[in-house]
């Protein structure tokens, strides 16, 4: 009986792999006037999905079937969560969902162009609503928002989240203003890079850093994301002023895919081959990116590479010094490491109260502007350069964003684990031998896909509970030396 619950929740899982692909084939190639097509054929896979997963014959296998491991115990946990949360929503709501959304991409995408909110805002008051009814169906004696959120990262008490967040803000800022009083502002020494130089210089960064391109390839979007599978993960990167810009996001998604390519592939479209939710992964995206993409290390390893492609002259401790500058920048993802989170702290903020119903769609341009004045100092001069900027809300994704800032988080706490672990692991970097933190990662992440909770995963590779310390102990003694406070 369990096989044949198993080969259901395979169908599930194929069903979400596909509809992927769809997504991924949309931002990436298809034609605009395709959206309508590509629209119901979402729609019509997570249709399909929603039946599956909260079938009668799913609800029976739910509660009839005992675990006779560990294993079958984390499939029955992972998919009857699931199942529970989408028994209690309206198929015809989860259409409509997908339906918005599919259609509220192009929108976004064409605002953000032109610099139009209002082209945008129909869409997005339209979405904040049937999230908001589709939180109501799924617990309607939460805070909506703490619903979406445990869509994200079901396993994080939201409570617990924004206390860590908080604690995280804390300790940002005075390191934020310290630099910011220095008025030490390193500046990029490569110039201007042609684009077609940058992508080569990404490919061979990608290569040097493992990614299986037999398994996996890189494009370019407007903004960056990475998708797939054990079997084919992928990843783009986005070119334009700044060429570190387009390596650092490739190292990001490259961290993303080597998780994805690390779950084990005899469990492809089971929950014991899929990763777990958004911290984790962004966990694996922000450790490659920050803690090795934008350390000494790497770049003293790096520089040669990156002069021989560019045919620049830059010594490590230049590039180094200019990956780190700390600059309130009005882009979130052209955001520095600090900064960065100041961003996620605006957009959680904003989030909420549009969900709650605190803030009205129409406020939300003057909303951002001011917080970005108030947490940055800066004001964007366009929407475009603004509110519009992330993609996510387009998705109907309200309650993604903390989980960036706990993914930078579980970073720095999973790399203090592998520098104590690892003997070298910095000589290691320089000498550019990534596999030796690949496979620490494949052991201690990748392999289980959802056999442990988010929480349980932490404690298990770092032996303590999601902490803002080694993030904020991470930022005082790197920033510290490079702004001499
Ligand atoms: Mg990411």
């Amino acid at each position: 009986m369990y096989e044949d619950f198993l080969r259901e929740v395979r169908r599930l899982g194929n069903l979400g792999h596909a509809a992927s692909v769809l997504r991924w084939d949309q931002e990436v190639v298809m034609p605009e006037e395709g959206t309508g097509a590509r629209a119901e054929q979402i729609s019509t896979l997570s249709t399909q999905m929603h039946e599956l997963l909260t079938s009668e014959r799913m609800g029976r296998w739910l509660e009839e079937l005992e675990p006779r491991d560990r294993r079958e115990a984390a499939v029955l946990r992972e998919v009857g969560r699931r199942h529970e949360r989408a028994v209690r929503v309206p198929e015809r709501l989860v259409e409509e969902i997908s339906r918005t959304a599919s259609e509220a991409f192009p929108e976004w995408n064409r605002a953000k162009r032109e610099d139009d909110f209002e082209r945008f805002a129909p869409y997005l008051e339209r979405l904040v609503e049937l999230k908001r009814r589709y939180a109501g169906h799924v617990e309607p004696d939460v805070e909506p928002y703490e619903v979406l959120f445990q869509d994200f990262e079901p396993y994080l008490d939201l409570r617990d989240a924004e206390d860590l967040l908080e604690e995280m803000r804390r300790g940002l800022s005075p390191v934020v203003e310290e630099i910011g009083a220095g008025g030490a502002e390193p500046g990029s020494p490569l110039g201007e890079v042609p684009e077609e130089r940058q992508m080569a210089l990404v490919i061979r960064a990608l290569e040097l850093l493992g990614f299986d391109f037999a398994r996996g390839r890189l494009d370019t979007s407007p903004h960056p994301f990475s998708t797939g599978n054990q079997f084919d993960a992928r990843i783009t990167t986005r070119v334009g002023s700044d060429p570190l810009d387009s390596l650092l996001s490739a190292v990001h998604e490259f961290g993303h895919a080597l998780y994805t390519l690390g779950l084990p592939v005899d469990h492809y479209a089971t929950p014991l081959g899929e990763p777990r939710e958004l911290t984790v992964h962004e966990s694996q995206s922000r450790l490659w990116e920050n803690h090795v993409g934008r350390s000494l290390a790497f770049w003293r390893f790096f520089t040669p590479v990156l002069n021989e492609t560019f045919g620049t002259d830059a010594s490590p401790g230049e590039v180094y010094r200019g990956v780190n500058r700390v600059r309130p920048h009005p882009v979130r993802v052209e955001s520095d490491e600090l900064t960065y989170h100041l961003h996620v702290a605006l957009r959680f903020e904003i989030e909420r109260d549009l969900v709650a119903g605190e803030v009205e769609v129409d406020e939300v341009p003057g909303l951002w502007n001011d917080g970005m004045e108030r947490y940055l100092g800066i004001r964007p001069e366009s929407d475009a350069e603004g509110c519009l900027q992330d993609v996510h809300w387009s998705h109907g994704s309200f309650g993604y964003f903390p989980t960036y800032s706990l993914g930078s988080m579980m970073a720095a706490q999973l790399y203090a684990s592998a520098s104590e672990e690892i003997r070298g692991l910095d000589d290691i970097v320089e000498r550019g031998e990534f596999e030796t933190l690949s496979s620490w990662l494949r052991e201690e992440v990748h392999r289980h896909g959802q056999v442990y909770t988010t929480d349980e995963l932490v404690e298990r590779a770092t032996g303590a509970p999601l902490s803002s310390e080694p993030f904020l102990a991470y930022v005082g003694e790197k920033f510290g030396e490079l702004y001499g406070f």
